[in-house]
């Protein structure tokens, strides 16, 4: 792990569930756009991969989630991850690189803005 990763107090589950509903939500209301899977899968290769929040190991659900996140027990300069599973394979349901929502908490890449018809 690189020197300037700290390790920190995990996100609770509480507010880990608030940020998803959130997010989710923004999401329906969009109608479900997702992400190209190539540029899903040049996200991860260009950034999630060399990133030092990305943990490989770990699952952002417990023993069913995939292995991979973006983890919330490490932080970059007061930052953390979110907590959220990502991965370069766009048709996997958990990763929030699919979701255009999903930006990433260095700022290393932004959300692709979706247009909501109220
Ligand atoms: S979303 Fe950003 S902070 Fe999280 S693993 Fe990917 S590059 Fe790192």
């Amino acid at each position: 792990m690189a020197d300037d990763v700290q390790i920190v107090k995990r996100t609770s589950f509480l507010e880990k569930g608030h940020q998803a509903f959130l997010t989710l939500r923004q999401w329906q209301e969009a109608g479900y756009p997702g992400r190209h899977p190539d540029d899903v899968r040049e996200l991860f290769e260009t950034h999630c991969m060399r990133c030092p929040i990305y943990d490989p190991n770990r699952r952002s659900i417990p023993i069913i989630g995939k292995r991979g996140m973006c983890s919330d027990t490490r932080s970059v300069d007061g930052v953390k991850g979110c907590g959220c599973h990502v991965s370069p394979d766009a048709s996997e349901w958990t990763n929030a690189l699919a979701i255009p929502q999903k930006a990433c908490p260095l700022g290393h890449f932004g959300a692709v803005a979706v247009i909501v018809d109220y």
